[in-house]
This record gives C-alpha cells, structure tokens and sequence, in this order.
C-alpha cells in the first residue's frame, strides 16, 4: 500500500483570534492530558493494519500548547502503530506567541523536522489588529530555537488582507521574510468566516478592496520568486525542494488518516470526518463517513490548485484518460487565454488565474 499522510489536529488555543473559523476550545491542562491519552489510544486502533506513512502533520488550533512530553507521546504512539518511512516529512505548527523552547525540544527529541510558524506579518500594529499576541521579534526567537535543535525546515504564514494592511507595510513584511529567509511560506488572504467576531464587524474594518488585494497578491509571489521561492500553489511557494509534502498530498488528493476533533480524512477510498466536539472525541465518538473520494471531480478541483496544473501524465495514470477535448478547447479560449494556459503537457491557471481559482476551476470541470 502507498504510504500516506497522518494528520492530528490539537484543538487548544490559548485565546481565540477573531477571524479565526478553526476549531479549536481554550487550554486547560487536564484536556491536554485527555486528549493526549486518547490521541494515543485511536492511533492504536491502526495497529497491525500494514499502514505506512510519509507525512504526518499536527495542526490545530495551537498543537505548541501540547508542550514536549505529550507530543513525543503522541508520536512515540504513531511509530509504535505505523511505519514511518526514514525520510518522512514531520510538522507541528506553532504559535510564536508561546515560549516553546521545551516544546521543540521535544520535537527534535522525538524526529519532527518540520515547523509551521504563525507570523501573519511583520508589523505590530497589523499583528494587533489580527487579535495575535505575539511579536515580529518572537516569529525570529521561535525560529533560532527551532534551528538551534536542528530544525531548519521552517515555513511561515503570512497573511494579505489585513486590516490597516497596505502595499507598503506588505513590502515590510516580504522583507522580514526574506532576511529570516524560511524554507517555505504560505501567503493567504483574510477570509472573513462566519460566526467570528470579524464578521460581526466586517463593515468597520478597513480591508483593502478587490483591486489592492490582487495586487498585494501578484507583488508577494513575484517578491518571493525574486528571492528564490517559487509559488507551487495558489497560496504557497518554498525554496526548491522544501514544497510541504504533507499539503501536496490533500492537492494530489493522496490519502490521508486525520484524528482528532474536527479532523477530516480519506483513507482506503473513502472520506471521513470528526465532529467539531472536544467532548464528543474525549468520550470516543467516531468518525462520520462522507461518502467516497478520490473521483475524477474532486481530484481536477484539486490539482488544478497547484501550479503544475492538471497534467495528462497525471489524468492517465489515474484515471486511464485523456484531457477531455472540450475542456482542452475551454482553456485555450481567447476568453479563458487570461486566466489558463493549456499546453502539450496539461492545463495549469495563471496568477490571475489563480485569484478566481474557484470560478475558473467551477467551469473546467463542469466539461468533463
Ligand atoms: S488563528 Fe491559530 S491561534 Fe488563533 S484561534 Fe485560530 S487556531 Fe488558535
């Protein structure tokens, strides 16, 4: 069996940002050991299964409050249950906000070789208008000590659309990127979800408009490519060779087993998610089917995400088939020309492209 990807989702925060939608309920020691112990007991479930795994990734939520012990646990657990392979990729995110010296510790100790920081931008004013409590200065320690115990393989999150954020302060920010030089960098625009405090408030904040958020996104993938990332997916670009393989997994719609609350997964053809109930997981409620995966749909909704495009090596080794022709001639039409490029090898979106992905994606696969 191939390998898969492994992802945990820790759902602590210590305090709940207010554009934030991800599930998460605010830490209490006691939880932590809870849910620890009955991370460590699903993962048993997997045992004797022939599972092996290339990727395993924790997110959360804030997976930094777990602290070194619990994760090396949880990890310890995943090695006993599953073959890693050696050269696995292994994530946690963090928050810079948290003094997590002896959290990576406990990373390094226990073969993670990946963090995941959530810098969102370089400018205190933009950081507190975002609700974060961390500082540019905080983003730097985290990664020091991240490389200090020998993890080097370090992405940042950067955020477009802020509010107060400008074409300037962005410039400030692309610049912290590129002296801290990261391997990795996900840029992604605010999105204001529903049932958070921003969307009560979403008149009042001073967000730029369509234009300027386009053009803040087309000025930081060419800043980045002019420092040495290239952009593999609409919202992510690394160093060569430091693409997260985790990621490419959900974007190649690779199979993946998620646990924890929240948690959605797709493994042995099917798709699968967790309830977004810390209670509910505790008391060890199951998984809910969500029917199965891996059609032709969902992986052209997918790939055509990254930058490589949907690709006719890539359709024929999957699904036995060509490009459909009327989706060939969709995206090599005058009106589409902006937005897609289709080639000899496949059809792949356009930076402009890639700020409507949704509409332009919508429209090839309704040709298949
Ligand atoms: S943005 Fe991160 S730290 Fe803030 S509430 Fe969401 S998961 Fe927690």
């Amino acid at each position: 069996m191939k390998p898969v990807g492994i992802y945990i989702h820790v759902p602590f925060c210590r305090y709940k940002c207010p554009y934030c939608d991800f599930y998460s309920v605010t830490v209490k020691e006691e939880l932590l050991d809870r849910y620890a112990e009955e991370t460590v007991r699903r993962l048993s479930l997997l045992d004797g299964q022939g599972i092996s795994a290339d990727t395993v990734y924790f997110g959360g939520g804030t997976p930094s409050l777990l602290g070194g012990k619990r994760i090396g646990r949880i990890m310890q657990a995943i090695r006993k249950n599953v073959n890693i392979t050696d050269d696995a990729e292994i994530t946690v995110e963090a928050n810079p906000a948290n003094d997590i010296a002896d959290f990576l510790a406990g990373c390094a100790a226990s073969g993670i070789n990946r963090l995941s920081l959530g810098m969102q931008s370089a400018l205190k004013k933009e950081l507190s208008a975002l609700g974060r409590r961390h500082s540019p200065d905080d983003v730097l320690r985290a990664m020091e000590t991240a490389c200090r115990f020998g993890i080097q393989n370090i992405s940042l999150d950067l955020m477009l659309g802020i509010p107060m954020q400008t074409a300037g302060s962005l410039e400030q920010s692309l610049q912290f990127i590129e002296q801290s030089s990261p391997a990795h960098v996900s840029a992604y625009m605010l999105k204001i979800e529903e049932n958070t405090p921003f969307h009560r408030i979403q008149y009042a904040l001073d967000i730029a408009d369509e234009d300027g958020l386009a053009d803040m996104y087309e000025m930081t993938f060419s800043r980045l490519e002019k420092a040495g990332y290239a952009q593999y997916e609409i919202s992510n670009a690394s160093k060569p060779g430091f693409e997260s393989r985790h990621n490419l997994k959900y974007w190649n719609c690779d199979e993946y087993i998620g646990i924890g609350p929240s948690a959605h997964g797709f493994f042995r053809g099917r798709r699968y998610y967790f309830d977004r109930s810390l209670e509910g997981y505790l008391a060890g409620a199951e998984p809910h089917d969500d029917g199965e995966g891996g059609s032709i749909e969902e992986y052209l909704m997918l790939c055509l995400r990254l930058s490589e495009g949907l690709t006719e090596n890539g359709i024929k080794e999957r699904y036995g088939i060509d490009i459909p022709k009327a989706m060939r001639d969709c995206a090599s039409s005058a009106v589409m020309s902006p937005y897609c490029l289709c080639d000899g090898k496949g059809i792949r979106l356009t930076r402009k492209g890639m700020l409507i992905s949704n509409a332009v994606i919508c429209r090839l696969t309704k040709l298949l």
